[in-house]
């Protein structure tokens, strides 16, 4: 018992409470091994989506501390894009590599138990091969194969969205959208960062690549024509848009007294170190899009599969992420706060009165009479 009380630190009524999730499910499958966690933060603008991240959490509560704080990001993502979609994302505690398949189609059964109210998709240590799976046991599920009626790894959907930022920065900060001839520096050439700095060569940007891993490093080199720098150094090039593409956390007191560009503008979640670093990033004259505005286009492109998958509509709503862009980023200078408070304010501003909507019942159930 004594020990029980010692691994539960965190209260989780009180976290969930203090935020207003509307619901925490913890699944336990003792023949495959199973131990998730899912968090719905929101379904007032519609389901919850958001991946399924796969992950050997050092404790229980850093697995909970995780969802919680990815499903909220969710919904402030899907608000500010404009999608009919609400906040939830889910963990499962292990190491990617012992993935098997009945440990996925029991976690496939857990999300199915909802009934809608969260869908699932690809994240951190999760692919597409693991949604078809889940698929075999819910509906409630994106990011599958075309094959299979889904759009595929939403990879390079996430960095034409990055693209169409950059755009909508590009005419704020130099009064014209084109990116011909500006010096990118793209840290991180992963999925999305490989696929961002095609876009960019074939823009005719001036593009600077890091990375950690050598194979991705030499596989850009060799694709595209590029500078590389080591990946400590990529945020203080002298450039005119620095663009984090790999893992959260790099804005931070240290780095941001660093920086020489005039914009940050990438797809990885979770950039600034803590909320105080967008103030800091404004004082130092760095306009910043805030990242979940800017890396929308993954999330708008599994979402389209829930409408049936049609690739030109999707495109054209990954092409909105210009608009929005441009929007957080003009409420920002009229109403005098930071990028990142006028995009969480975009957030709130549609939960609230869209969401309100939902409030209006399509028919309310009739009362049982007594007889
Ligand atoms: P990925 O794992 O394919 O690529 C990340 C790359 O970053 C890897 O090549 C890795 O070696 C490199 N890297 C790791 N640490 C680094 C460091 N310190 N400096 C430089 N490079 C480093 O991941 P991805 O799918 O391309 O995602 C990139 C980022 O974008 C992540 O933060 C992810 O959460 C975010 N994101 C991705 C999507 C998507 O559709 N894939 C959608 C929204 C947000």
């Amino acid at each position: 018992m004594a020990r029980l009380y010692a691994r539960q630190a965190v209260n989780v009524f009180d976290r969930i409470g203090d935020e207003d999730y509307e619901q925490v499910v913890f699944c336990h499958d003792r023949p495959s091994g199973l131990r998730a966690v899912i968090a719905v933060h929101s379904t007032r603008l519609g389901p919850g989506l958001g991946g399924t991240r796969f992950h050997p959490y050092a404790t229980e509560d850093a697995a909970v501390e995780d969802v919680l704080r990815l499903s909220k990001g969710m919904t402030y993502k899907s608000a500010v894009a404009g999608l009919d979609l609400g906040g939830g994302k889910a963990v499962i505690i292990g190491e990617p590599r012992d993935k098997t398949e009945p440990l996925l189609r029991a976690y496939g059964r857990f999300v199915d138990s909802l009934g809608g109210r969260y869908i699932t998709a690809e994240d951190v240590g999760t692919t597409q091969a693991d949604m078809d799976l889940i698929l075999r046991e819910t509906p409630f599920v994106t990011g599958v194969s075309r094959s299979l009626g889904g759009s595929g790894d939403p990879s390079a959907a996430t960095a034409t969205g990055v693209l169409y930022a950059m755009r909508a920065v590009a005419n704020v900060v130099w009064g014209d959208t084109s990116l011909e001839g500006r010096a990118v520096v793209v840290s991180g050439v992963g999925k999305v960062g490989y696929s961002l700095v095609r876009h960019l060569v074939e823009e005719r940007a001036v593009v600077t690549v890091s990375d950690v891993s050598p194979t991705a490093l030499d596989r850009a080199a060799a694709d595209f024509e590029v500078s590389v720098v080591p990946p400590e150094k990529a945020h203080a090039v002298e450039c005119d848009i620095f663009s984090p593409c790999a893992l959260g956390g790099v804005l931070t007191p240290t780095t941001i007294a660093e920086l020489r560009c005039a914009a940050v503008v990438g797809s990885a979640n979770n950039q600034l170190l803590d909320a105080g670093c967008a103030g800091l990033l404004a004082d130092a004259g760095v306009l910043y899009a805030p990242d979940y505005v800017v890396n929308a286009g993954g999330i708008i492109n599994v979402a389209e599969e829930l409408l049936g998958y049609d690739r030109d509509r999707a495109d054209g709503q990954i092409r909105r992420i210009f608009d929005t862009t441009a929007a957080v980023l003009a409420a920002a200078a009229t109403e005098g706060i930071t990028t990142l408070a006028a995009a969480d304010r975009m957030a709130e501003r549609r939960l609230e009165q869209v969401g309100r909507v939902g409030l209006i019942r399509r028919g309310a159930p009739l009362p049982v009479r007594r007889r």
